[in-house]
């Protein structure tokens, strides 16, 4: 027998979790946290399994919203080997603890948990976070292992970010074996930094997990997005305004810096342009991925008139400047030295906030897409007179064509189910549109929760 409950990302993008029940154990794919407006309140509810019951982990990637309660499951007895590559690992050390110290000083202040709870909760603290990190075992990619007898398990490349991997686990049932396949989040087949999913490998996996975040959608071109880029940033420092840039810690930024650096090289942005990377969190996955990418080119996203800003004060007396380039997070500009930025930035028509990620419901980032006039930033109110940028086109996931070909490398035919899942319900019904296209046509789009024999 072999059971899966879905405990997170079915039916929302975020909070990644699968409990897997077989004869020869169990174990748990991916621990995330839930984000968002409508989800964030999950974190704070007990799991509906006994994560003591669990026997190991596997870890597809980094992300927070596949890694972010495995401090979680550590708090609630789980004291198995986690298993991920070496660079998943040394990403998740430093979101982990990063997440742990956010939650423990909102604590002590007597805030509520996350960005959109009314309770005062600690779901986990850097004890358990650090405990957790302990649990870490690297794997290679493509080096099948087996957890326990019984059980294969094998990492295969995904794109995506850094260390991103999709999971082919083999379990016997009975007489035979079950092949089951976990996307994890599928990269792009045209990444600029790492190395995408290959095309070539081939499997025969009974069951898929899918990822179905962007549906139906085709991203739009990423050159494109990123001239454009280019040619608002210099309209901007010509006029003696300020450029902002949202950014995500992990792969985002450090793209984002390769664009620069290229437009640099190519004589599409001033070399003495000074450039700031305002984060400390993002500077430390920076260095995680030049130790990763040195030796295939050690200056990537490294260049001259890049600057790491390293203390507070000076972060705020950026602002103060002219003409200056500043990547700071958070990403949807929901926390983090963006803040201050914005809030006296935002007021300068001379000033542009250049978004290059998905901005989610409820945040200000989504705000200020969508053209609100005047926002409050944190607990201050603030017109907004700024002009507002927002690509789509910088996306680390694929889209629905990225899907397909990572799908249409394995023997359909023998496909049993494909769940589809990291979606929201509409974007997965409208790819599972697209699968019915290519002739997958068992599939399944799981509630939260829900629990499926597989037989
Ligand atoms: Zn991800």
């Amino acid at each position: 027998m072999i059971q899966i409950g879905f405990h997170g990302a079915a039916k929302t993008v975020t909070g990644s979790n699968y409990f897997i029940k077989t004869d020869n154990g169990n174990f748990v794919v991916d621990c995330g946290m839930f984000q968002g407006p409508d989800v964030e309140g999950r974190n704070l509810e007990p799991y509906a399994y006994n994560p003591a019951e669990a026997d190991f982990a596997l870890l597809t990637h980094a992300h927070i919203d596949h890694s972010g309660m495995l401090p979680k499951l550590y708090k609630g007895g789980f004291r198995g080997r986690i298993y991920a590559t070496n660079h998943t690992i040394q990403i998740s050390n430093l979101l982990l603890m990063d997440s742990a110290k956010i939650q423990e000083n909102n604590f002590k202040l007597g805030e509520p948990y996350g960005k959109y709870t009314n309770q005062v909760a600690l779901v986990y603290n850097t004890y358990d976070a650090e405990e957790t990190t302990h649990l870490f075992e690297s794997v290679h990619f493509e080096d099948e292992f087996e957890p326990l007898p019984g059980i294969k398990v094998k990492f295969i490349r995904a794109g995506h970010i850094l260390g991103a991997a999709s999971i082919e686990v083999t379990i016997k049932d009975g007489d035979g074996w079950k092949k089951i396949m976990f996307s994890g989040d599928i990269g792009r087949l045209q990444s600029p930094l790492i190395e995408t999913f290959d095309t070539e490998y081939k499997s025969d996996p009974d069951y898929v997990l899918i990822e179905s975040l962007y549906g139906s959608e085709v991203h739009p071109n990423r050159n494109d997005n990123v001239e454009d880029m280019i040619k608002v940033i210099n309209e901007t420092i010509e006029k003696g305004g300020n450029v902002f840039i949202p950014t995500f810690s992990v792969q985002r930024t450090q793209e984002v810096l390769h664009d620069l650096k290229t437009a640099q090289e190519e004589g599409k942005l001033d070399k003495d342009q000074p450039v700031w990377l305002d984060s400390p969190l993002a500077q430390k996955v920076s260095y995680i991925y030049l130790t990763a990418l040195t030796g295939k080119d050690e200056a990537l996203f490294t260049f001259d008139s890049l600057r790491f800003v390293k203390k507070a004060k000076q972060s705020y007396g950026l602002t103060k400047q002219k003409g200056q380039i500043i990547l700071a997070g958070s990403g949807m500009a929901d926390g983090g030295r963006i803040m201050h930025h914005l809030q006296t930035g935002l007021d300068n028509p001379k000033n542009t906030i250049i978004f290059v990620g998905y901005q989610a419901d409820g945040t200000l980032g989504r705000e200020l897409k969508d053209g609100a006039k005047e926002v409050m930033v944190e607990k201050t109110k603030v017109n907004v007179k700024a002009r507002i940028v927002a690509y789509e086109g910088f996306s680390a996931h694929g889209d629905s064509e990225d899907y397909k070909a990572w799908i249409q490398r394995f023997n359909t035919d023998k496909l049993k189910n494909t769940f589809l899942i990291h979606a929201e319900e509409d974007r997965a019904e409208a790819f599972d549109k697209e699968l019915d296209k290519i002739g997958i046509t068992k599939s399944h789009i799981p509630d939260w929760k829900e629990e499926v024999k597989l037989s």
